[in-house]
């Protein structure tokens, strides 16, 4: 797409994105600011990103270190955050700390140990999530709700300077309809409840839920953070990314 099409194109869909976030939250009693967006630009180009910074989105997701690391290279001089949304191997745990400010799929002890060590050697903090599997399909990753208090545990015990442990992050069911979309983040919801209570963890605030078929689901239960791609970017360019 031409430079001019790309910039008013994506400026349309952030804006109507950000409207239905605003709705989301007045719709369910809470304030808009309570929810960030996330624009998921994995598979699109720099020139996508740079169209998104032109609209005033700060804030970007991506889910492989080979992929992000070029575009994030790509804008040293704008304040922006990154966030690493997809899983993580341990061997490229190196590439997160300093490159990203926030990683969502923690799911081990040893990967936190990893991480929370490359955050220390390059000085930097990194924020964590725990990717929750609350649909519990064996095809996608992320621990058992069950697992999640007992995974925690282990992480208060651990050494984890440079490493803040924020909250959890869940994908919801696919495909569902609207109701099974909302009792799936309400079960998130109240898994992260519980967690708060249990181990008093003043920061552990972040409810990371909702994508472009479910963000409106998310908010009314709770999301603090929705990661939004296509409904921002259009459809993934898979040919581009992997050509
Ligand atoms: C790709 C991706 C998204 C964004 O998905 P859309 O449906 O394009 O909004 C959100 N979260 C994760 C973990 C993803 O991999």
């Amino acid at each position: 797409m031409e430079t001019t099409a790309l910039r008013a194109t994506i400026a349309a869909n952030l804006a109507h994105v950000r409207q239905a976030i605003v709705d989301a939250a007045v719709a369910s009693g809470r304030r808009a600011d309570e929810v960030r967006l996330i624009a998921v630009s994995k598979t699109h180009p720099a020139e996508a990103i740079a169209a998104a910074i032109a609209a005033g989105q700060r804030v970007f997701g991506e889910n492989t270190a080979q992929e992000a690391l070029p575009k994030i290279a790509r804008f040293p001089d704008e304040p922006l955050e990154w966030h690493f949304i997809g899983h993580l191997q341990s061997n490229k745990a190196k590439l997160v700390p300093g490159n990203f400010g926030w990683l969502h799929s923690l799911d081990n002890l040893k990967l936190a140990e990893r991480l929370a060590r490359f955050a220390r050697e390059r000085g930097a903090i990194l924020n964590i999530l725990i990717e929750v599997n609350i649909t519990r399909d064996p095809a996608r990753h992320g621990v058992a709700p069950e697992a999640v208090a007992p995974l925690l545990d282990d992480l208060l015990r651990a050494d984890l300077a440079g490493l803040h442990l924020r909250g959890l992050m869940a994908i919801g069911p696919y495909p569902a309809g609207a109701a099974e979309q909302q009792a799936a983040f309400a079960a998130v919801r109240e898994l992260h409840d519980a967690c708060r209570t249990r181990f008093a963890l003043a920061e552990f605030t972040e409810l990371s839920m909702g994508m472009s078929g479910d963000y409106r689901a998310a908010i009314s239960e709770g999301a603090t953070l929705v990661r939004v791609g296509s409904a921002i970017f259009g459809e993934r360019d898979y040919g581009r990314s992997r050509g």
